[in-house]
């Protein structure tokens, strides 16, 4: 092909990798030159601008997209948006004719690349958009009335139980180089990074870029899948694959992890699955089925999915709020999740269930306080898992925790963090607290919270609420909405 071939632009999104992207791989094999971008446009997500965590790790998986493509010969292209300007700019300097990207799959998003799509098509370019990002996109799976579905055990087999994804697509093993390179931004100018460094331990927790989401997914599959079923519950412990930030980045497709994770326990495709490994694919299913659902109730990320919670009468109290935030509502569980979260961008899902459960119900707030300060302190911050995280914990959307299911804060932690490690960790002040009373530190006699050298309501907080009346008020304000 000549050396003036126009070149196919790769839109690059919620897609950070080269292995499994059909947005790439279509364009490499048509042996045409590909124009790799990432175009950077908060503006155009809606409500939902990426948040501080999820921004820095933006960055650095950007920063390992543009590595990789290095070593396939070729790079990656960093503008500012908005997305249709700078695309059409891009096209007019190097002459492109077709744009690629991997389809997204919320609200603002659908309607910014549905008018990116006719617009680009109006102006003669070719523009294909692929299924990157889920197993099964949200307009294939519907309930046999052609209805969505609302409750996710009958989407699963109606749907998924018993199939499996094809084989992932490798990494293209060159990408053909425009002539010429249009210029890029530096990655530092889009300002990704915090101005204040507050990520020490999100660097030493973390490794970036799709060969490290694969080596995740593979030690997950070897040290974890079998005995997920049970080990997914113990947040101490290297019991869940911790793949979310890479899936939420598309560093890894759940293909992918699918796969990894399969060649992982040594199983061949169609064999009698572990259930652990089932349960995991399940987990996958549970994305699809968050998907699912902000598809078709579009306005879920900001409305809760039954109506009635809109009348509820959620408590304003920014103090409360804020303790939560900190990790200093004196329920060690909910604060040593509360610090997990800040200082690595991540959180257990047991302990989002249990810290989310504690916010809503013992603290009377409304679910969106919630999912507001997870999207800004999750690297995995994710709309539709996010949403349909606090609204299953908010008892008010689809296949809900029912509102009146109330999670006990010491019996939870007595439970699936019996030794007390993972408080331990995460809230060093009761590192020395026996793990009788390391869950209800304040149940402790005087002199065993003098021998682990805590005095109660300075090193540690006293109980913001009591969980038995918080609950009882929790319930009473139920009752009111139920009336009305
Ligand atoms: C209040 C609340 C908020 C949440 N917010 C998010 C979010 O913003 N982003 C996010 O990715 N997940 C969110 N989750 C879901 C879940 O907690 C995380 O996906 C999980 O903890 C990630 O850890 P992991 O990768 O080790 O999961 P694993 O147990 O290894 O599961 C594998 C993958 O399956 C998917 N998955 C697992 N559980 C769920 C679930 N309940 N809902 C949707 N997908 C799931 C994830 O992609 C996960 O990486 C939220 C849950 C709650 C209760």
């Amino acid at each position: 092909m000549a050396e003036n071939t126009p070149p196919v632009i790769v839109w690059f999104r919620h897609d950070l990798r080269l292995g499994d992207n059909p947005a790439l791989h279509r364009a490499s094999q048509s042996g045409r030159p590909v124009l790799p971008v990432f175009i950077w446009s908060p503006e155009e997500e809606g409500e939902w601008p990426q948040g501080a965590a999820k921004r820095w790790w933006t960055h650095h998986a950007l920063a390992k997209l543009a590595e990789n493509l290095e070593n396939k010969g070729s790079n990656l292209i960093l503008r500012k948006g908005p997305a249709l300007k700078t695309l059409r700019a891009l096209a007019k300097e190097t002459g492109a004719q077709a744009v690629y990207w991997n389809r997204r799959w919320e609200p603002a998003v659908i309607a910014r690349d549905s008018e990116v799509k006719k617009q680009l098509k109006a102006d003669g370019l070719e523009v294909e958009s692929f299924n990157g990002c889920l197993l099964k996109e949200p307009p294939e799976v519907q309930n046999k009335q052609g209805k969505p579905f609302q409750v996710f055990t009958p989407m699963w087999k109606g749907a998924y139980d018993g199939w499996h994804p094809e084989a992932p697509w490798p990494s293209p093993r060159s990408i053909r180089s425009p002539g010429q390179w249009p210029k890029s931004e530096p990655l530092a100018g889009l300002k990704l990074l915090p101005a204040i460094p507050w990520d020490g331990t999100m660097r030493a927790t973390w490794k970036h870029g799709e060969a490290a989401a694969l080596d995740l997914a593979d030690r997950f599959g070897r040290e974890a899948a079998a005995g997920y079923l049970e080990g997914r519950n113990f947040p101490a412990d290297f019991g869940t694959s911790r793949l979310s930030p890479y899936l939420a980045s598309g560093e890894i497709s759940p293909r992918q992890a699918w796969h990894a994770v399969l060649e992982a326990t040594g199983l061949k495709p169609g064999a009698k699955l572990p259930g652990g490994v089932e349960h995991f694919f399940k987990e996958l299913g549970w994305r699809e089925f968050a998907y699912h659902l902000l598809f078709h109730f579009p306005h879920t990320h900001s409305r809760p999915l039954r109506e009635d919670y809109d009348r509820f009468p959620w408590k304003n109290d920014d103090k409360a709020l804020k303790a939560w935030q900190r990790g200093r509502t004196g329920y060690p569980m909910v604060d040593a999740g509360m610090r997990e979260l800040w200082s690595t961008g991540w959180m257990h899902n047991r302990v989002r269930m249990i810290a989310g459960s504690f916010l809503v119900k013992d603290l009377i707030q409304n679910w969106l306080n919630g999912a507001r300060w997870f999207w800004d302190t999750l690297a995995d911050a994710d709309l539709a898992s996010n949403t349909l995280g606090w609204q299953w914990v908010g008892g008010c959307g689809a296949d809900a925790a029912p509102y009146f299911r109330v999670f006990n804060p010491v019996g939870q932690g007595e439970k699936f963090d019996p030794a007390g490690d993972y408080v331990r960790k995460h809230v060093p002040e009761l590192a020395k607290m026996p793990a009788e009373y390391i869950h209800r530190p304040w149940e402790a006699p005087p002199l065993v919270l003098a021998e682990a050298g805590v005095r109660l309501g300075k090193d540690y907080p006293m109980p913001l609420v009591q969980h038995d009346k918080a609950r009882a008020e929790a319930l009473a304000a139920l009752a009111t909405i139920r009336k009305a």
